[in-house]
């Protein structure tokens, strides 16, 4: 069996070495000539790790990142109203790892590199078309570096492809942009010293006027990380800026003034933000979930098939969860059952990322925030006379369910 992969992301990557761990022929197409550490940092939920552990790949993660053992939710004035622990602290058989998305993305790049050799990653040619038979499908790329076309055959073409998918493009035309919620959020990383446990995410305030922070490197001999920290205001006065991209440089002036006064004692909002090397803007967008992702010898994966709102550390995750579903389902189908599989693979992964799109929106369990502004804007003097015994809990469990973080009896079976 050989595979084409579109797109040399997370996605991709993941699904390259995993399809080869299993045996199966693999060429993995990407549209930018060279593959960067690009972006900021990212966080990788710990059923996802245990992929990428079973790939042996963690070793080298956990020394480019950082373990994440703790979440706090804070309401915009720096009170505490939700805490718990996480990944291997949380009892998970493998950690949460908090990372900077382009040393992800590298080590995933060195390992297929390794593995099935420097040919398999194809950079510099972008998927321009593609025709499905009912046993093959035909694949057409625009080589960057020739100006040239390049043709290829494979039992199947997987488009992971990204948010701007040609792949979901050509499967859905008429489609259309991305739908954009309306808050504009600016990421960033910035050297600080470490805040809380120096392993601790918060987020803080609600949407749409919200604050994102979590180190992703060990501290320094000074004590310092990287840490990663994405703000979000409601931009819809201003307008849908163009195009998310996500090299696209913010600029101070737009959201930094509004969150002069989030000087807490654990952390120094404002000063955070002021101290960051480099940051970018994008808009809040995702897409709605298809009806079918599978067209013949075609099929998605990652972005390409559930772009989602970055809550609840799920972009990346459910993408490394769909490449490791699909490589199994066609490991165990063998040459014949190449349909089979892919049925079985969109059967279990559509409707389970259709559902966390569906939270998404709805902030999954960050819904926690919006509530505590809701009935307590001007604060509280204890959690307790805002929110119901047990509710909190029982928020935080039910998104924990839904996006499939239920903690094993066993750690060992993670
Ligand atoms: C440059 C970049 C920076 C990012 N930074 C962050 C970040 O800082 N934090 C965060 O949480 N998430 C970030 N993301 C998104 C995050 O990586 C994804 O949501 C998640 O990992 C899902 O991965 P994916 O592989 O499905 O998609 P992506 O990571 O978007 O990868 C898609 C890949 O497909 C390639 N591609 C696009 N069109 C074609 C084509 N026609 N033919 C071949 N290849 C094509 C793209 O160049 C890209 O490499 C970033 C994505 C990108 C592309």
């Amino acid at each position: 069996m050989r595979v084409v992969i579109a797109g040399g992301g997370i996605g991709g990557l993941t699904a390259a070495l995993a399809l080869h761990q299993r045996g199966i022929d693999v060429q993995v197409y990407e549209s930018v000539r060279r593959l960067e550490p690009l972006g900021v940092g990212i966080n990788i939920l710990p059923f996802s790790m245990a992929v990428l552990r079973d790939l042996g790949l963690l070793d080298r993660l956990l020394e480019l990142g950082l373990s994440n053992g703790e979440l706090r939710f804070y309401n915009r004035h720096g009170q505490l109203v939700w805490a718990e622990t996480r990944g291997a602290d949380a009892g998970y058989g493998t950690p949460q790892l908090s990372i900077h998305r382009g040393r992800l993305q590298m080590v995933l790049l060195d390992a297929v590199v390794e593995r099935l050799g420097a040919d398999a990653v194809r950079t510099g040619c972008g998927l321009q078309g593609f025709e499905s038979g009912d046993r093959s499908v035909r694949i057409e790329l625009a080589d960057r570096a020739s100006g040239g076309t390049v043709h290829d055959e494979a039992d199947l073409l997987i488009g992971a492809d990204g948010i701007h998918s040609f792949t979901r493009a050509r499967l859905n035309p008429g489609e259309g942009d991305p739908l954009w919620e309306g808050s504009l959020v600016w990421r960033g990383t910035t050297v600080a010293p470490s805040f809380l446990s120096g392993r601790t995410m918060i987020m803080a305030g609600h949407i749409p006027h919200k604050f994102i922070a979590y180190p992703i490197t060990a501290p320094d001999a000074e004590g310092r990380q990287l840490i990663n920290w994405i703000a979000v205001l409601d931009w819809r006065a201003q307008g849908l800026p163009a195009r998310e991209d996500w090299t696209r440089q913010g600029r101070y002036k737009d959201f930094l003034p509004r969150f002069e006064g989030w000087r807490f004692e654990w952390l120094d909002v404002p000063a955070l933000i002021a101290g960051a090397d480099a940051f970018y803007e994008f808009p809040l967008v995702d897409r709605d979930p298809l009806p079918r992702w599978t067209h013949g010898r075609v099929t998605l994966l990652g972005d390409a098939a559930h772009p989602m709102y970055p809550v609840g550390s799920n972009g990346a995750s459910q993408a490394i969860i769909d490449a490791v579903t699909l490589a199994d389902a066609l490991a165990d189908g063998g040459d014949t059952g190449i349909d089979a599989a892919l049925a079985h693979y969109e059967s279990v992964r559509r409707p389970a990322t259709a559902a966390i799109v569906a939270a998404n929106r709805q902030q999954g369990a960050e819904r926690i925030l919006d509530l505590a502004e809701e009935r307590a804007p001007d604060g509280f003097t204890s959690i307790d006379d805002v929110f119901a015994p047990g509710e909190l809990q029982s928020i935080a469990d039910s998104y924990k369910q839904l996006i499939g973080l239920q903690k094993p009896a066993d750690p060992r079976e993670l």
